[in-house]
């Protein structure tokens, strides 16, 4: 029975392997596991599987724990595990087609980092640039930590470092452009 189990997970994942490398371009099979990467990551404290572990855990199929990870949403895309890899596994470009491939499945691993990272993209395309006070108002509210930063908000206020009204861009058309062309090409894939 385990067996049976077993074979059909590795199946499952080679095909999800492929995937991955049409996708991302990344063959998750070159990464031979010496863990370069993970000792040089600054967020590894924070994540539930360190990045070569990710690896690993892609390459035996097991993709349900890969994309309810946490660590997929945790990784800020520095590269430096990309630098140090003798093997130039492309782990950044990894992760971001991992938590595009979570958000379609449904599997939202760190829900703050999703509200935050969907108020940010509004705010690009609608302006054309990070409305900072509007973005942490939103991301307050809907993250429920309603007081994160409240206290260096009049401060940033009084240096004009925040306005309350977003600066809009000249050409916005060409960014809505972008938005509407990753989405038609998300929708193709
Ligand atoms: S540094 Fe590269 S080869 Fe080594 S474990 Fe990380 S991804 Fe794999
Ligand atoms: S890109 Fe992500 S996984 Fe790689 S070192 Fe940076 S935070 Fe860690």
């Amino acid at each position: 029975m385990e067996t049976v189990r077993l074979s059909s997970t590795l199946s499952s994942g080679k095909s999800f392997l492929e995937k991955v490398q049409t996708e991302s371009q990344v063959n998750v099979r070159d990464c031979y596991q010496c863990g370069k990467c993970s000792a040089g990551c600054p967020f590894v404290e924070a994540m539930d599987y360190s990045s070569h572990k990710i690896l690993r855990l892609l390459q035996l199929g097991q993709i349900e724990t890969v994309l309810k990870s946490k660590s997929i949403w945790i990784c800020s895309h520095c590269a430096t595990c990309y630098t140090r890899c003798p093997k130039k596994v492309d782990i950044p470009r990894l992760m971001e087609f991992l938590r595009m491939e979570a958000n379609r499945q449904g599997f939202i691993g760190e829900k703050t980092v999703n509200i935050f990272s969907n108020l940010f993209l509004t705010s690009v395309r609608l302006t054309g640039r990070v409305h900072e006070m509007g973005t942490m108002g939103f991301y307050n509210l809907l993250s429920g930590h309603l007081f994160q930063d409240v206290l260096s908000a009049p401060g940033l206020f009084f240096n004009g470092k925040i306005t309350p009204i977003p600066h809009l861009i000249k050409n916005r058309k060409v960014i809505q452009k972008i938005f509407a062309n990753t989405k038609q090409r998300q929708g193709e894939s």
